[in-house]
């Protein structure tokens, strides 16, 4: 039997100084642009990554969790 695997990985970044808690950077860069950010500013810098993992049929949609973030402009 296959084994039906989906893989969902999402980072982002932001600055507490210039942005708050709305990401700067998304992507897979992000902890980087996060980390140089912090070296070029001083500022303090906050990054995060998740990683899903579904097994089996999609089925229907889950909801969302949480509301959609803005991408910064
Ligand atoms: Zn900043």
């Amino acid at each position: 039997m296959t084994r039906q695997t989906s893989t969902h990985h999402e980072v982002r970044g932001g600055c507490h100084v210039c942005k708050g808690a709305r990401p700067m950077w998304t992507g897979k860069n992000a902890l980087a642009l996060a980390a140089r950010h912090y070296d070029a500013t001083g500022h303090q810098t906050w990054a995060e990554q998740l990683l899903s993992i579904t097994y089996g049929d999609a089925g229907p949609a889950q909801p969302d969790m949480f509301a959609e973030e803005r991408p910064c402009a």
